[in-house]
């Protein structure tokens, strides 16, 4: 336990079946939380993170819920309370990609990317703010966003207009419930190893294009995603708002412009 203040806090974590969300399910279980682990159709994944924590004497549930849905993110917030009385922090952590040109990008790919990554960051955000006002309680949001919300990436136009509205998304919210003791932020992970990228790592030239764009030349581990995400849920953060916290190893930092290169 790092953070003393995170013991018997309780957290929702979206898309905690698998990597990053499941990494943070794991260091909230260490920090003596409660967790809400929400899976899709991973209830596998899920479980075993569950069995995890509650074998190091954590509390956790899994619970699935599609976070586009407003019917979902409900469900959460209701299994939170009832489960462990009150809710302190929402991850919304769930998120896919998929790769295409533009000009190729169905209507359906493009819909459903903004609908899990975007509305599902508005939905559940909704929804925990519901609960931090109507309670009259100080609440915390961490929103998963990517180095994409800064960085444009080609091929990938619906996942970055995604990111880009996570960042704006959260910053205005930020602003709007700042008085209330709401704390609202980001994170931007940059090249991490979890299923998402699962293919691209395990081919070598893939692996060796990516970190050549990373200044600290090396994929980053879910585990220091979930480090960021401990950080910000606690009160060691108190002072810090609307900010997205870029977890990349240097990958924002214009990379190309190395060595004086430019
Ligand atoms: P992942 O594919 O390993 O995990 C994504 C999780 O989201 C899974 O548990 C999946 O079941 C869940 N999910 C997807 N659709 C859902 C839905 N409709 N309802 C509920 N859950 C749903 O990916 P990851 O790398 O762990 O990504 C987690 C977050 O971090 C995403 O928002 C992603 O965009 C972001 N991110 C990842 C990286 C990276 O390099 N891995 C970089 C930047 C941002």
């Amino acid at each position: 336990m790092v953070y003393e203040d995170l013991k018997q806090k309780v957290a929702v974590i979206t898309g905690g079946s698998k990597g990053i969300g499941n990494a943070i399910a794991e260091r909230y279980g260490k920090e003596g939380m409660s967790v809400v682990i929400n899976y899709n159709s991973d209830q596998q994944g899920a479980e075993q993170v569950v069995t995890k924590i509650i074998a190091t004497g954590g509390q956790a549930i899994a619970v699935q819920a599609d976070v586009s849905t407003e019917a979902g993110v409900q469900k959460l917030v209701d299994t939170a309370v009832k489960q462990y009385d009150h809710l302190d922090v929402w991850v919304n952590n769930a998120g896919m990609e998929n790769q295409h040109p533009t000009t190729e990008l169905s209507l359906k790919d493009w819909q459903r990317v903004i609908d899990v990554n975007l509305t599902g960051v508005f939905l559940g955000s909704k929804a925990a703010l519901n609960y931090f006002t109507s309670h009259n309680k100080k609440g915390n949001i961490i929103n998963m966003s990517s180095v994409h919300e800064q960085i444009p990436w080609p091929t990938f136009a619906h996942y970055a207009a995604s990111k880009g509205g996570v960042k704006l998304f959260s910053q205005t919210i930020a602003m709007e419930y700042a008085a209330r003791n709401i704390r609202v932020n980001a994170i931007g992970p940059g090249a991490i190893n979890t299923p998402i990228n699962a293919e691209k790592f395990t081919d070598p030239e893939q692996l060796k294009t990516t970190t050549s764009m990373i200044p600290m030349q090396r994929i980053g581990d879910p585990k220091e995603v979930a480090a960021a995400a401990a950080w910000l849920a606690s009160d060691e953060s108190s002072y810090v708002t609307g900010i997205t916290l870029f977890v990349d190893g240097g990958m924002t930092l214009y990379p190309a412009f190395q060595d004086g290169r430019g």
